[in-house]
């Protein structure tokens, strides 16, 4: 490893192990959260990283000291070749992880146990099927959902990720608690975030204080047990006394997890983002495309990264749509 000339290492001695790589701007679900009803603006396809491209991107950033590479999208399954990056990521020396909707991934379990990838994210925002059809755009919750119980079986570690939107799935957050109980998994309850498109509004976002006020009064005090979270984690995680599983926090709007920020991202066109609320980017692929190193591009745009959340510092900041509304829609950065 060449950690020489740190180049993932920014100016607030924040050091950068983790990257989370889109493979693709395309998806098989619509949620209204992520992408606008009138779709997006694609790139072009010969735009987009072919699978080559994002080893050889990756591989630097390996080099310099990234450890764990986590695939994401849009839907990084439905991308043709996806078992074929799968495979090549996997040569690396990196902890390999995905975040998918899992509506095909039944087709990959073969796949994923060969590339020794353990951890699997899946969203999940609803458990009522009229509900999942409403914010994906499409009836796909029994695939989801038999496809989830079927990764628990095959012994993924399984993290379900569920946006609250307020009035919506909020009076869920229980029944998302109690698949806990017999299931070992963690459900994630994700602060609802303003990005280009998604007519986000505070309103409409539950917040972690909210969330456990919910769990507070449905829960008895001593069963809710705050559990240690993991370096660099972004999630506040705890469990209900004697239950199998965990539920946990993301609580990027009202709590900013920013100081031990270890994370960049790596759009399928090839652009570093910083930060996921950032609304610069730095072009890659163009440059590998050219023979030259990207090395120096990326330590520039690491150097260049805010303390807090793209430069948006305070809430209010935040909550104008000139400033978020200059990012990308989250299906084209990845999550
Ligand atoms: N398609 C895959 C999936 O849905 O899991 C991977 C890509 S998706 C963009 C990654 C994550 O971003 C999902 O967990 C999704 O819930 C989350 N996400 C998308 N838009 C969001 C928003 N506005 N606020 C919070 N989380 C969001
Ligand atoms: Fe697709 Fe995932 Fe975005 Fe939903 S959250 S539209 S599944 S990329």
């Amino acid at each position: 490893m060449n950690t020489n000339n740190n180049i993932l290492q920014d100016s607030f001695g924040r050091q950068h192990t983790y990257l989370r790589v889109s493979l693709t701007e395309l998806c098989n679900l619509r949620c209204t959260y992520c992408m606008p009803a009138e779709g997006i603006q694609l790139s072009p396809r010969s735009h987009i990283m072919s699978y080559d491209e994002v080893y050889e991107i990756a591989k630097t950033f390996v080099d310099h000291g990234v450890t764990k590479i986590r695939l994401t999208g849009g839907e990084p399954l439905v991308r043709r070749d996806a078992d074929i990056i799968l495979k090549k990521l996997s040569t690396l020396p990196v902890e390999l992880s995905i975040t998918s909707n899992a509506v095909i991934i039944d087709r990959f379990i073969d796949i994923l146990k060969s590339c020794n990838i353990k951890n699997i994210n899946v969203s999940l925002d609803s458990l009522n099927a009229e509900k999942f059809k409403t914010i994906t755009r499409r009836n796909d919750f029994e695939k989801v959902y038999s496809n989830i119980m079927l990764l628990i079986k095959e012994s993924f570690n399984v993290k379900l990720n569920a946006v609250l939107i307020k009035g919506f799935n909020d009076n869920e957050i229980i029944d998302f608690i109690k698949l806990t109980k017999e299931l070992p998994i963690s459900v994630r309850f994700i602060e609802f975030m303003p990005f280009d498109g998604n007519k986000w509004d505070k309103a409409k976002m539950v917040s972690y204080a909210e969330i456990m006020e919910i769990v507070y009064t449905n829960f008895n005090e001593k069963e809710i047990i705050r559990i240690q979270d993991a370096p660099n984690d972004t999630s506040k995680n705890y469990i209900i006394k004697d239950y199998k599983g965990s539920f946990a926090i993301i609580s990027s709007v009202t709590n900013p997890f920013c100081d031990s920020c270890n994370r960049i991202r790596l759009t399928a066109n090839g652009r570093l983002k910083n930060c996921l609320f950032s609304s610069s980017e730095s072009d890659l692929l163009t440059p590998l495309r050219e023979g030259k190193p990207i090395e120096p591009i990326i330590k520039k745009a690491i150097q260049s990264k805010f303390k807090m959340r793209g430069g948006m510092d305070t809430q209010e900041k935040l909550e104008q749509p000139d400033l978020h509304g200059n990012n990308r829609s989250m299906i084209t950065i990845g999550g």
